[in-house]
């Protein structure tokens, strides 16, 4: 049986049996697998708090022939996003879930992606760094997006020209007009929003604050981004609905 070793980011678990879990795991060099780590659910077990989502982890695990199930040996944490300071807020947690559900939807089973390695590391490490979430879910799914070739371009797709001074997603459609073009109706983007694309989420994410962008342009980013997430996923995700709620509960 071949053994692998890698750095990896842990999506999910799921239970198996009596005291096993399966592990979805993204591994840097050979994509998303899937791994039973035996007696993982055991108290003594020495897979405890290395499990949670987006933890980066180095792990070991043998692949087997014909079996999608690899098995992993072991599970060694480097960055978990629990590891702050202050330890976490429960909006915090609502987003670390929402950024494995995400990578862990866009990911193909075994097929190297280290771009989105990279993202869903960097966003690791800024979380546990204590950046600010709102900031950083939308410079998630701003490259997220862009990772997979599917934000639309900045050039109005009308006439071809500037949306500098604000853009419309216009219904049912995943391209951006510029102002003159904008039908009534659709999803705008306002100078702020744009602003922040093209500054603070071309930087590295550990420098997001509360100050990098407004509630306001947060809130359009975010209607933008969940409209181009929900169309090329082809649904909405569990973990976007329950920070939906997390904050109409507020
Ligand atoms: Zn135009």
């Amino acid at each position: 049986m071949p053994v692998y070793t890698s750095e990896a980011l842990i999506l999910r678990t799921y239970k198996l049996g009596e005291a096993d879990r399966i592990v979805v795991f993204l591994t840097r060099d050979r994509g998303k697998k899937r791994g039973v780590a035996k007696g993982a659910r055991r108290v003594r077990s020495r897979y405890v708090g290395a499990l949670e989502p987006m933890t980066r982890a180095d792990v070991a695990y043998y692949e087997r022939e014909q079996r999608d199930l690899v098995r992993l040996n072991y599970v060694e944490t480097l960055r978990s996003p629990l590891s702050g300071a202050s330890g976490m807020s429960a909006e915090a947690l609502g987003h670390v879930g929402y950024f494995a559900e995400l990578i862990d939807e866009w990911a193909p089973e075994a097929h190297a992606d280290e771009r989105l390695y990279r993202l869903g590391s960097s966003v690791v490490d800024a979380i546990g760094g204590g950046a600010a979430v709102g900031p950083l879910s939308r410079y998630f799914e701003y490259w997220l997006l862009r990772l997979q070739g599917v934000y639309p371009s900045f050039a109005c797709a009308a006439c071809g020209g500037s949306t500098r001074t604000g853009a419309t997603m216009p219904p049912r459609e995943d391209v951006l007009l510029c102002r003159e073009c904008a039908p009534a109706g659709g999803s705008s983007l306002s100078v702020a929003a744009l602003q922040f694309l093209a500054g603070p989420a071309a930087q590295p994410p550990d420098r997001l604050t509360a100050d990098s962008l407004t509630e306001q342009a947060s809130h359009e980013l975010e209607t933008v981004h969940r409209r181009l997430l929900n169309l090329h996923l082809e649904k909405e995700l569990k973990s976007a609905r329950v920070l939906r709620e997390m904050r109409q509960a507020r």
